[in-house]
């Protein structure tokens, strides 16, 4: 059985969801970055009454082959989605459904929570919206670790709630409100995920575009602009002065990075919820592939775990060009294999804390040539 001790030994495996500290009695948890640059839990443990309630809601002790919880990941309803009002479907990272899901349930007065990332920060926060603004501002894909602590710990719990995360995120949460008896207010939300990177990554990127392209204090940033278009998106950022950078993913050196696993948390390489197992009641992602290669305005793939993701998928649905697809679409259109862990990870966050430019630890490590990665191959 596991305690906290035994937890230590395996810190490796944390994905950093932060809901041991959540759930924490005695609020001894909290997240930290380690030398890497990744957050994980550092614990008081003068403070610590050994109850065990982190170790239930832990990933770490998730043992798939002897666990029959979640839902595989073939057994879902899939629809593809493209939304029918062109400038949303402009504004969003796929086909609009995170965005418009978060929409309709604030608009029936529940909690919504969903990530944010300001231009001037280094990392990405759950918020609970309070606005329209910030569901605006939740739109998009954001290619760094999103602190959710502060938004899970200022929910009224027994207010309907929709939380849209990443899936470590989503089974941390899922563990929670069975835990507490609140499964029944939340309706959960992950998206189909390749991995996140650690905060210096981003941090670099930041002076490397200072350095190389002028840019002065960030006052726009998207991961995933469509202008030229969904499959090629782009990274379009602009400064206080209007000075703007912008690349495709094909040649920017954050996304080659990124997109050669090169640096990921150590939990990302193996992830179970990755290939194999859901805990939320939808997920979604881009419909890559090839069956809707021809659409460049972004299509959402939605899979559906459940009930509650049926129901709440139809109310929304009229909003959309859809189809129902087979589940075996989904191991067309996305990476469900382990990625291996390169030899060089190791040495190469080691690298992001130091004082070495991003353009050295490119060259370096020879992260080069995104050329020989097709979009088909996406
Ligand atoms: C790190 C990361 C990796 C991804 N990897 C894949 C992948 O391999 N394959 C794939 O098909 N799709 C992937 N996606 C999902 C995809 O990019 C879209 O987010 C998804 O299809 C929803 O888009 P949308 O058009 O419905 O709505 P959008 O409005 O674009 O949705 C954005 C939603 O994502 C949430 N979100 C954004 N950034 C983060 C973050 N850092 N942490 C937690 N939640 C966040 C927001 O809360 C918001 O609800 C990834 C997303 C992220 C953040």
């Amino acid at each position: 059985m596991y305690n906290i001790s035994t937890l230590k030994n395996t810190l490796n495996q944390c994905t950093g969801c932060g809901i041991c500290a959540v759930i924490c009695p005695n609020k001894c948890i909290d997240l930290q970055l380690n030398s890497e640059s990744f957050l994980i839990p550092f614990v008081n443990e003068h403070e610590c009454t050994h109850c065990g309630l982190c170790v239930k809601v832990c990933y770490r002790v998730f043992d798939i082959n002897n666990s029959t919880e979640g839902k595989g990941l073939e057994n879902c309803k899939v629809y593809s989605a493209i939304h029918r009002d062109e400038s949303e479907l402009k504004s969003v990272s796929s086909g609009g459904v995170a965005s418009e899901l978060s929409k309709y349930c604030y608009k029936q007065n529940y909690n919504v929570i969903g990530a944010i990332m300001n231009p001037e920060d280094d990392y990405a926060k759950h918020i609970v919206a309070n606005c329209e603004e910030d569901l605006e501002k939740m739109k998009s894909s954001k290619y760094v670790q999103s602190y959710i602590i502060d938004a899970f710990s200022k929910i009224d719990s027994n207010k309907k709630t929709l939380i849209i995360g990443l899936p470590c995120q989503i089974y941390g949460i899922r563990k929670y409100i069975y835990q507490v008896g609140i499964e029944k207010n939340f309706i959960l939300v992950d998206l189909f995920c390749r991995g996140t990177t650690p905060i210096n990554l981003f941090l670099k990127y930041k002076e490397y575009l200072k350095s190389e392209y002028g840019l002065g204090e960030f006052v726009k940033l998207n991961f995933r602009s469509k202008r030229i278009g969904w499959h090629k998106f782009s990274v379009v950022i602009q400064d206080k002065d209007g000075k703007e950078y912008s690349k495709t993913v094909y040649d920017d050196i954050f996304f080659s990075f990124y997109l050669k696993n090169t640096c990921f948390k150590e939990s990302c390489y193996e992830c179970e919820f990755r290939h194999n197992r859901v805990f939320a009641d939808i997920r979604l992602g881009d419909f890559w592939g090839t069956k809707y290669y021809s659409h460049d305005e972004g299509v959402s793939l939605v899979s559906i775990y459940s009930e509650k993701g049926l129901e709440i998928w139809q109310k929304i649905s009229k909003e959309f060009i859809f189809e129902e697809n087979d589940p075996c679409e989904l191991k067309k259109s996305q990476r469900f294999n382990k990625f291996p862990i390169p030899d060089y990870r190791k040495d190469l966050l080691r690298a992001l804390v130091s004082q070495a430019s991003l353009k050295d630890i490119y060259n370096r490590f020879e992260i080069n040539e995104m050329s020989f990665y097709k979009e088909k191959d996406r």
